[in-house]
């Protein structure tokens, strides 16, 4: 049982293997490595050793991920209905899955409260509206409160992704709507935050204040309303998205959130999503045009921001690599790398230096195994590519390839 690496990089990965997933499953190609998401779930629970660890599904819900982790003890964390219904149908067990809400639409609130009338499932408000709703329908299992952690003195600028107004229940409001939810026989079991905002290595600052705002609110709480099983604190563990970025230090990080909650009694949970599936997924493309400009060389590749969104959507950074056997004997050349969409933002990377590259050659984006193939789409009439799960030697499609006929699948005339 080996916690690997602190972090993966696409240098790391076996350029000969990648070639040969991308000549039998055909590109674009996500590739999901399932030992390594093993590897860091392990690293989060031995870093995290007395707290709760959930897997926020929303950065990879294929099945073959959730089963992976799963099977490491994590539990999960859901964002919508879907997500719920997922994670139940995976096997985790229902206490160790929690759901929260983000203005639920009514449709995944009557899901959401069936599937915990006979599940021990843990639902987390974020409004007194949603409370009132789940109440409407019946809701009388665990609950949660999501915290809008707001704006403090000495508050630091980048808990403001924590404070954006949309997610979570006014910090100063908590309270009251915690005796709400006692005096309504619901059983309250923990406070909850997201900030959202990646946490790193150089700037703990903003995640520290955030969790010590929670302890201050769950020890109010605790003394004047109810007792709580947990407190979590969200997710937001970062990872290196540039090869030379240091990985985080998960021991300082679990020790300065330690220290941030204070003394409360109550479980102290996180919920990472991006930390536990980035660095385990490629996605592999070919090089299909190369054209010389003024400028630089333009790569044209057959996948875009219709495949990985990232770079298109927060201009993220993703590695590039060439997989090309000849690669290092090549000159390297500054070379754009573009999709084939039609959209100016259609671009994987800019200024990149690449060997020269060629027509046919296969290239790995790093870091896409999380929020990759779960936010990609179907723009342009594309149909979505295929996830290949492999663990160890062993290979096999986790998410077939979609045909053109899928684009059509939901309009009256194509049944
Ligand atoms: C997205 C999300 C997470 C996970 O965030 P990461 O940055 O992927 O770790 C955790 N909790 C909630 C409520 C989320 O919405």
């Amino acid at each position: 049982m080996t916690t690997g690496p602190a972090v993966r990089r696409l240098s790391a990965w076996d350029a000969e293997r990648l070639r040969g997933l991308a000549d039998e499953y055909e590109t674009p190609l996500y590739v999901v490595d399932l030992e390594r998401v093993r590897e860091n779930a392990r690293r989060l629970q031995a870093a995290f050793t007395d707290e709760e660890i959930s897997y926020a599904v929303k950065a990879n819900t294929t099945r073959a991920v959730l089963d992976t982790v799963r099977e490491t003890g994590l539990g999960a964390e859901c964002a919508s209905a879907g997500e719920l219904q997922r994670a139940i149908d995976a096997g985790f067990a229902p206490e160790d899955v929690r759901y929260t809400a983000v203005n639920p639409p009514d449709r995944d609130l009557d899901h959401v409260v069936e599937i915990a009338a006979d599940n021990d499932v843990v639902v987390t408000v974020d409004s007194a509206d949603t409370l009132e709703r789940v109440a409407d329908r019946g809701f009388d299992g665990r609950l949660c409160i999501r915290v809008l952690p707001g704006v403090g003195a000495g508050h630091h600028e980048k808990v403001s992704t924590g404070a954006a107004p949309k997610f979570g229940v006014p910090y100063d409001r908590v309270a009251d709507l915690a005796a709400d939810a006692v005096d309504r026989g619901m059983d309250l079991v923990g406070l909850h935050a997201h900030a959202g905002s990646g946490i790193s290595a150089e700037d703990m600052d903003a995640h520290r204040e955030l969790v010590s705002r929670m302890g201050d609110l769950a020890r109010d709480v605790v003394d004047d309303v109810t007792d709580l099983a947990f407190v979590n604190v969200g997710g937001g563990l970062g990872v290196p998205y540039r090869e030379d970025e240091p990985p985080l230090d998960l021991d300082s990080v679990a020790e300065a959130t330690r220290a941030a909650l204070g003394d409360v009694d109550a479980q102290l949970g996180i919920e990472p999503g991006r930390y536990v599936v980035a660095d385990a997924g490629v996605l592999l493309a070919t090089v299909n045009t190369v054209k010389e400009t003024a400028e630089t060389t333009v790569v044209g590749v057959d996948a875009g921001m219709t495949t990985l969104i990232r770079p298109a959507m927060y201009n993220s950074y993703h590695e590039i690599r060439s997989l090309a056997p000849e690669a290092a004997d090549r000159k390297t050349v500054p070379a754009m790398v573009a999709g084939p969409i039609c959209e100016t933002a259609d671009v994987l990377g800019r200024d990149r230096q690449l060997p020269a590259p060629e027509r046919d050659d296969v290239l790995a984006v790093g870091n896409a195994g999380a929020y990759g193939y779960e936010m990609s789409s179907q723009y342009n009439s594309r149909p979505r590519p295929a996830v290949v799960a492999v663990d160890g030697r062993e290979s096999s499609i986790a998410v077939r390839r979609e045909e053109l006929a899928d684009v059509t699948r939901l309009e009256p005339w194509s049944e």
